[in-house]
């Protein structure tokens, strides 16, 4: 599926303005986009490392996929996303080599890149997300 880097790192967080502040004044990173995905019902930050962001994720809703991980786990890594070249054929072939997905086709995800899961039973445990910027 042609990896070429790690895309991304998400970190679920209680509040977004108190983490970036620790990103910002602690570690030295610049935020430099903040964006709600309404149909994950996040709210997001971006930090960029080398070729890798930090991606930072306030549940806008407990009903939500980050506020359901947080109340289960508490705030930590959430899912680390791979860069490849077309995520839904990646998708396709984690399928192939007997991957369980939570998404069957790649959609809409921040910073407009086509995005999609794997399913964490199938993956050791980590979740794990493939993103394109083709299709
Ligand atoms: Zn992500």
């Amino acid at each position: 599926m042609n990896i070429s880097h790690i895309e991304h790192i998400g970190i679920a967080v209680e509040n977004l303005d108190e983490s970036i502040k620790y990103y910002e004044e602690v570690l030295g990173m610049k935020c430099y986009a903040i964006e709600e995905v309404v149909d994950q019902k996040v709210k997001t930050a971006f930090f960029l490392v080398g070729n890798t962001k930090i991606e930072l994720l306030e549940s806008t809703s407990p009903e939500g996929p980050i506020g359901k991980f947080i109340e289960k786990k508490g705030q930590g890594i959430h899912h680390i996303a791979f860069a490849v070249d077309n995520a839904t054929e990646a998708l396709k072939l984690a399928e192939e080599r007997g991957v369980k997905l939570v998404d069957k086709v790649s959609r809409k995800g921040a910073e407009g890149l086509n995005i999609g899961f794997l399913h964490p039973k199938s993956t050791q445990g980590v979740l794990t997300e493939l993103c394109s910027k083709e299709e």
